[in-house]
């Protein structure tokens, strides 16, 4: 299982099970966020929230929304917006993971800023 967690505990977001590789993203959204990513299905994945719901942010083709702890402000997790090739897809961040539970896990490194490939 993975466990993925804002700041203040607010926003939880589970996965049936640890990713094989996390990815880095350098466009200009992700490396902002200085994110790590783990992609999912999103039946493998459950998202809980105690109080209020994650804020949103949509950008260009608009076919990823990013979530947001309105909290805390940590970004958890992105969902598709129900276009394209993102339909089904559910990234976690793992930067939101314990990182005891992260340590034997490669980091890939995707060129998402412009030949949108992997660098390694
Ligand atoms: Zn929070």
């Amino acid at each position: 299982m993975l466990l993925a967690q804002c700041h203040c505990g607010q926003i939880s977001v589970t996965a049936t099970h640890k990713p094989s590789t996390v990815t880095e993203c350098n466009c200009s959204i992700c490396g902002r966020f200085g994110a790590r990513w783990a992609y999912y299905k999103q039946i493998e994945v459950t998202v809980k929230t105690t109080g209020s719901e994650t804020h949103t942010y949509r950008w260009g083709d608009e076919d990823i929304d990013f979530h947001h702890c309105p909290n805390c402000g940590c970004m958890t997790h992105y969902t598709g917006t129900g276009k394209q090739s993102e339909q089904d897809r559910v990234a976690i961040n793992t930067r939101m993971c314990n990182p005891q539970d992260m340590i034997d896990i490669t980091v890939r490194h995707f060129d998402g800023a412009d030949t949108w490939q992997y660098l390694d």
